[in-house]
Formats: C-alpha cells, structure tokens, sequence
C-alpha cells in the first residue's frame, strides 16, 4: 500500500518525458539531436548545456512541438505533444518558449505587450495579472515604456513576463542569459530560481555558457554534436563527470595527457588525468611535490596560482591571498584527480 502510493507519487512529480527523441536535418552525423531521452520533474530548472551546433535549438523546438522528430516523443503529464504536422498552430498552449529575438512588438507599450496575451472578457482580472506579472520581474517601473526603449536585459523580462501571463506550466528559454551584462545575468539567474520556487513552474533553459546550468539548475544536461553525454544534478556533474568533454566544458579544469602527469608525479593508466584546482593541496606531505609559481591571479577572496613543475602547468587556488608569490616554490599534492 505504502509502496503503491510512493510510486504513484514519483510518477505524479515527472512534468515532462523525453523519450528517444531523434531529428536530424541531414543525412550526415551530427546534424540534430540523436536518440535522446530524460524526464523532467514539476518545478525544477533544467539547464541543457552544450556548444554552438550541438542541438540545443533542436531539442528545444521539439519539445514545444515546433519540430516533428523523426522518431520518440515528448509526453507532457502523460500526453503526447503534437509535432506541427498535427495541428494548425504548432506549439503547445501550456508552455511557452522564449527566444533570442523576443517576439515582442517593438513599438507598443510594456504592459500592453503582455497585456495582449489575456482576454477582454475581463477587464479588471486583465489588469490585475499584468501588474502582477510586471512585479514578479521587477519591471513595473516600465510599464509605459516603448519595448525599442528598452535595454536588451529589459526586453528580455517583459518577454518572460509575456511567456507567463497565460498559465504558462513551462518556460522553455533559448540561449537567455547571452544579451545581458553580467550583473543583470546575476539577477535575472536570481528570479528565475524565484520564479520557479514560487509558482511551482518548470523552467528548461539551453546555453553555451555551463556556468549558467551549474549555479542555476536543479538538473543538468551535457549534448555533444546531438548526444546526451550526461544527466544529473550540476554538483555530481561537477564533482564526477562521466567524461572528459564534460569536465572540460564546465570550465575550470586543469586536463593533462598521462605523460605530464607523471611529470608532477601523478601516476595513472589512463591516457588523460583531469582535476580542478581546489583539489589541489598546498602543503607538504609525503606525497607532495615542488612547484614554482609562475604567476598569481588576484580573485578576490582568494588566488589562482599557475604552478610549473618539469615543464607542467598547472592551476591551484590559494585561500589565504597574498601567502605565495611569483617565483616563490611551494609543495603541492594533486589531493583527487580523474582519468579518462
Ligand atoms: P545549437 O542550438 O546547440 O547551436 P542547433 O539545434 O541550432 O544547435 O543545431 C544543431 C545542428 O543542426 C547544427 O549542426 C545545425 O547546423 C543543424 N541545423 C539546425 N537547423 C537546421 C536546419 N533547419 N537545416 C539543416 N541543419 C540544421
Ligand atoms: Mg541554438
């Protein structure tokens, strides 16, 4: 009994199914996503990650249905989404997809933008969701404001704001973090998650940029020219990449062939070692070795090192800013590495 109603339960949470979900444009490899499958549950922030060309496009349009797939499904709650062969406006009215471009109409007013995503059947409840959506993305300020008026950061929010207003169940977002600087990407990031929090919507979002998927996302995806290299929650990701590309596409990692590796004393079988640099220990012990510094880069509360030993970089972090300086030498332990 208790078994039957926790099965039931997990089931109820999956919002979205990916089943082997296949498009490709061409004959040739590589041109679309190939055999991809994965579930999504309700409320989560699922960040695809993956280079120009990897299929994150693709993907993306075929879950909303504006891509028919050469083969699999995309099930939402259970239900089939229709490709555009289907029906006569190809998309799906409980979610919404977000693109570069915006789609919004560049000479009418904010709140009319998403104001026109509502009926006139009633006035008052039309004006009441507006204001409410414009709060919920902080943008109520410019709601009088022509959209070419707009940052590429603000368009980006009233487009949001438009995606929601209508019951929106999922957010489908291409690429949203690339037109805006850097602290407004904090903030959007930071509203995103409250969004979702909040409303218990779920959020998919693709981008080149993997620390979006890492600081964001409650599931991470890795494609490589249309494969699914990985899928779990970003911090197994980080800490146990499956492979080499996805330890070398989020970002930090120090990657070594297995010959300089045994030029700083790391032994291993196979032919790449890979680590980050906090796993990199300063201090001396039986198994450390001697490194020059060749150079400090200042980060705040803490330094990167370059470290060179027999002709090898590598990276590491010093939390104390400041202890070791250029051309010292410190000792250095490779605390964890991986092989691929
Ligand atoms: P991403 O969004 O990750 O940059 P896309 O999904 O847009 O990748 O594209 C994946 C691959 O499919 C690329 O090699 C791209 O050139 C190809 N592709 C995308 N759209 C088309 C199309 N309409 N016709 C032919 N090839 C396409
Ligand atoms: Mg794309």
């Amino acid at each position: 009994m208790l078994l039957a109603f926790c099965y039931l339960y997990a089931v109820s949470e999956i919002i979205i199914s990916v089943n082997n979900l296949t498009k490709q444009y061409l004959q040739t490899q590589n041109s679309g996503v190939n055999n991809i499958s994965f579930n999504i549950k309700q409320g989560d922030i699922v960040a695809i990650i993956g280079e120009s060309g990897s299929g994150k496009s693709t993907l993306l349009k075929t879950i909303y249905g504006l891509i028919k797939p050469d083969n699999g499904e995309v099930l939402l709650n259970g239900k089939k989404v229709k490709g555009p062969d289907e029906q006569l406006i190809p998309g799906n009215a409980e979610m919404k997809m977000v693109t570069q471009d915006f789609s919004l109409n560049i000479y009418a007013k904010v709140y009319d933008n998403i104001a026109s995503m509502l009926s006139n059947t009633d006035i008052a409840g039309k004006q009441q969701k507006t204001m409410q959506m414009m709060e919920h993305l902080h943008i109520t300020k410019l709601k009088d404001k022509k959209i070419i008026e707009l940052s590429g950061g603000e368009q980006q929010r009233v487009a949001i704001a438009k995606a929601l207003i209508s019951n929106t169940k999922v957010l489908l977002l291409d690429e949203p973090f690339s037109q805006v600087d850097s602290l407004l990407k904090n903030q959007l990031r930071a509203d995103i998650k409250r969004l979702a929090k909040e409303t218990g919507l779920t959020v998919i979002l693709v981008s080149h940029d993997p620390t979006d998927g890492l600081f964001l996302a409650d599931q991470l995806l890795i494609l490589k020219n249309g494969e699914l290299l990985q899928n779990d929650r970003p911090e197994n990701i980080y800490q146990n990449p499956s492979n080499l590309y996805t330890a070398q596409i989020l970002g930090n990692a120090v990657s070594l062939t297995r010959q300089e590796a045994e030029q700083i004393g790391v032994k291993t079988v196979k032919n790449m070692v890979v680590f980050y640099p906090e796993w990199v220990e300063l201090k001396s012990n039986w198994n450390s070795r001697r490194f020059e510094v060749k150079e400090v880069y200042y980060k705040g509360f803490y330094d990167e090192l370059l470290l060179e030993r027999n002709g090898v970089i590598i990276r590491a972090l010093q939390l104390n800013s400041g202890t070791h300086k250029k051309n010292d030498h410190v000792q250095a332990n490779i605390g964890r590495f991986l092989e691929f």
